[in-house]
C-alpha cells in the first residue's frame, strides 16, 4: 500500500463557525493503480488532494505514504517527502515560461539536490513516454494546451514519486485531448507503479480508473464493482 488516508477530517473557518470540507475520509491507493475521485464542485476533492500531498494538515486522521505516517513530521521532513515521494499535477500547468520542456524536468532534479546534467537522460526518457520527445527544446508558449498538460505530468514524475496526485487535469482541454491525457495517466500509473489519485468531474474518464470513489459534502464513498456499471 503506498498511499493511505485514514479517518481524515478537515475543517476550515467559516465566519463564527467551521465548515467541514472532509468528513472521516478513508482511502487506500495501492501502487500501480489509479483511483478516480468524482464529485460536484465544492464537495472536497481538492481538499482531499491537499491533505494527501501533505500541503494541508487535517484536524484529525493520518496520511501514510510508503508505510510512513506523516503525522508529527517536521516541516523540513514533509518538504523532503513531497520532493521525493509525491508528484502533483494541478489544473493549470504552472510551467516556467523561460525554460524548455527538458529543462522544466531537469529543474526538478536540481531542487532535489541532484545534477541537472545527469538528469537529462531520464528527462528525455520521460518526455518520450508522454509523446514529447520532438518538443524537448520548446518553451511552454510553443506548445499546445494538451502538450503543456502532458509536460506537467512528466515533470510530476521526474523524481520517481510513489504517489501521483492529479487535480482536474483536463478542465482546459477539449474532449479528445482530455481523453488522451487520462489515457496517458493510466498508462504511466502502471508503467511507473505510482499510487495515483485523479480528481475529475468528467464521468467519461472513469473507464480508465482501477477504482472509483464518489465524494459528496466531504464524505467519500468507494464504488463497488457493481456500482461501476451504473453511470
Ligand atoms: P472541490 O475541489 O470538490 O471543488 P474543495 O476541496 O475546493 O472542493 O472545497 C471543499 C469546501 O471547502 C468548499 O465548501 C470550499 O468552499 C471550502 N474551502 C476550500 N478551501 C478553503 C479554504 N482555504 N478556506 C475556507 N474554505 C475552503
Ligand atoms: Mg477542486
Amino acid at each position: 500500500m503506498s498511499l493511505r488516508l485514514t479517518g481524515i477530517t478537515l475543517t476550515y473557518p467559516d465566519g463564527d463557525d467551521r465548515l467541514t470540507a472532509l468528513d472521516d475520509v478513508t482511502l487506500d491507493v495501492p501502487k500501480g493503480s489509479l483511483t478516480a475521485v468524482v464529485g460536484p464542485s465544492g464537495s472536497g476533492k481538492s481538499s482531499l488532494l491537499a491533505v494527501a500531498a501533505t500541503l494541508v494538515t487535517a484536524d484529525s486522521g493520518t496520511v501514510t505514504i510508503d508505510g510512513a505516517a506523516t503525522t508529527g513530521m517536521r516541516r523540513g521532513e514533509l518538504a523532503a517527502l513531497r520532493r521525493r515521494a509525491i508528484g502533483i499535477v494541478f489544473q493549470q500547468p504552472n510551467l516556467l515560461p523561460s525554460l524548455t520542456a527538458v529543462e522544466q524536468l531537469q529543474v526538478m532534479a536540481r531542487i532535489d539536490g541532484r545534477s541537472p546534467a545527469k538528469a537529462r537522460g531520464p528527462a528525455m526518457e520521460l518526455l518520450s513516454a508522454v509523446g514529447l520527445a520532438q518538443q524537448a527544446g520548446r518553451r511552454p508558449h510553443q506548445l499546445s494546451g494538451g502538450q503543456r498538460q502532458r509536460l506537467n505530468i512528466a515533470r510530476a514524475l521526474m523524481n520517481g514519486p510513489t504517489v501521483l496526485l492529479v487535480d482536474e487535469p483536463t478542465s482546459a482541454l477539449d474532449h479528445e485531448r482530455g481523453a488522451a491525457v487520462i489515457g496517458l495517466l493510466a498508462r504511466l500509473t502502471h508503467e511507473q507503479a505510482t499510487a495515483t489519485v485523479l480528481v475529475t468531474h468528467d464521468h467519461s474518464h472513469l473507464a480508465a480508473a482501477d477504482r472509483i470513489a464518489d465524494v459528496h459534502d466531504g464524505r467519500l464513498r468507494p464504488r463497488t464493482a457493481a456500482g461501476r456499471d451504473t453511470p
